[in-house]
């Protein structure tokens, strides 16, 4: 016997190969303009029973599992006390267990204190998931993302100082070609600010449900960035970004044109030049047709 997930399930790339516990459905928050992951659910959080029941049952069948993912979109809003009966109940559970992470907004980890922030790694829950999407006011607003570029900040540093790894996603192309620039200077001081261990570079993609919810937000016609202009954004994201500490950049997912990978601060220089070659290599483009969020 499986677990029967909700459907539409999602979890980050990374999260593959990861056991995931459903232990709330849809996204609290559910109304940033570019995603429409979870708006066919009302967020919900499953009761005690419901999640004991899983992850026994799990326990049993995958008694081995190293990585658990607690799904759906925000699953650290729930309480405290209640996240950490769960993860400690998962790690009693699973011997072999290494890590427990989830997906976490700005609002969720700013409505924590320090010490509840501690008490839940101290628990086990090991990485939080977060879309920064953007460094730029503007645009933060006008894609209804509930934060603004200092909240972004203040969040990913004080989930960093109670020891969790974060693991941080920004949308390239998310204020068309008119917010460009903005886009990249805010989003390159966003994350020189704080530092995530992971930065993901995803870029937009609009499903039809949602695209003109998206364009409406905007005031002036929104144009989509090309794909030259997406790997200009790239460049300028890369070179923008100014860290001493460790930040382990990936733009490979499924909806780039192109990819680069390489860890800040030492393959700054590495990124930007292999970016330069690609610029005279337009065949090495990921087809469109491939491409989704
Ligand atoms: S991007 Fe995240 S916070 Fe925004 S609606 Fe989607 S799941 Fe919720």
């Amino acid at each position: 016997m499986m677990l029967n997930y909700e459907g539409p399930l999602y979890r980050p790339p990374s999260e593959a190969n990861s056991l995931i516990f459903q232990v709330t459905l849809g996204c609290s928050f559910n109304e940033c303009s570019f995603c429409d992951m979870y708006r066919s659910k009302q967020y919900s959080e499953k009761s005690w029973d419901e999640v004991k029941m899983e992850i026994d049952l799990m326990a049993k069948q995958l008694p081995d599992t190293r990585k658990i993912f607690l799904a759906d979109g925000d699953a650290l809003n729930l309480d405290t006390e209640y996240m950490i009966k769960i993860v400690k109940y998962i790690y009693e559970k699973f011997p072999s267990l290494e890590r427990i992470s989830c997906y976490a907004m700005p609002m969720n980890i700013l409505k924590k204190t320090p010490e509840e922030l501690k008490k839940m790694h101290d628990a086990g829950l090991n990485m939080f998931y977060l879309g920064i999407e953007s460094g730029s006011d503007i645009i933060l607003k006008k894609v209804t993302k509930g934060a603004i570029a200092k909240t972004i900040i203040k969040s990913v540093n004080k989930a960093k100082d109670a020891g969790y790894i974060m693991s941080c996603m920004i949308i390239l192309g998310l204020g068309g070609k008119t917010y460009s620039k903005e886009h990249i200077k805010g989003t390159a001081e966003v994350i020189s600010a704080c530092s995530p261990n992971y930065v993901g570079a995803l870029t937009l993609y609009l499903e039809n449900g949602i695209k003109q919810e998206f364009l409406n937000k905007f005031e002036e016609p929104f144009i989509q960035i090309n794909d030259d202009e997406s790997l200009e954004e790239l460049n300028n994201l890369i070179s923008q970004i100014h860290t001493k500490e460790e930040i382990i950049f990936r733009a490979n997912h499924g909806s780039n044109a192109y990819t680069i990978k390489g860890t800040f601060p030492q393959d700054k220089q590495e990124m930007l030049d292999k970016i330069e070659w690609m610029k005279k290599h337009p065949e090495i483009i990921r087809p469109e047709g491939i491409r989704g969020f």
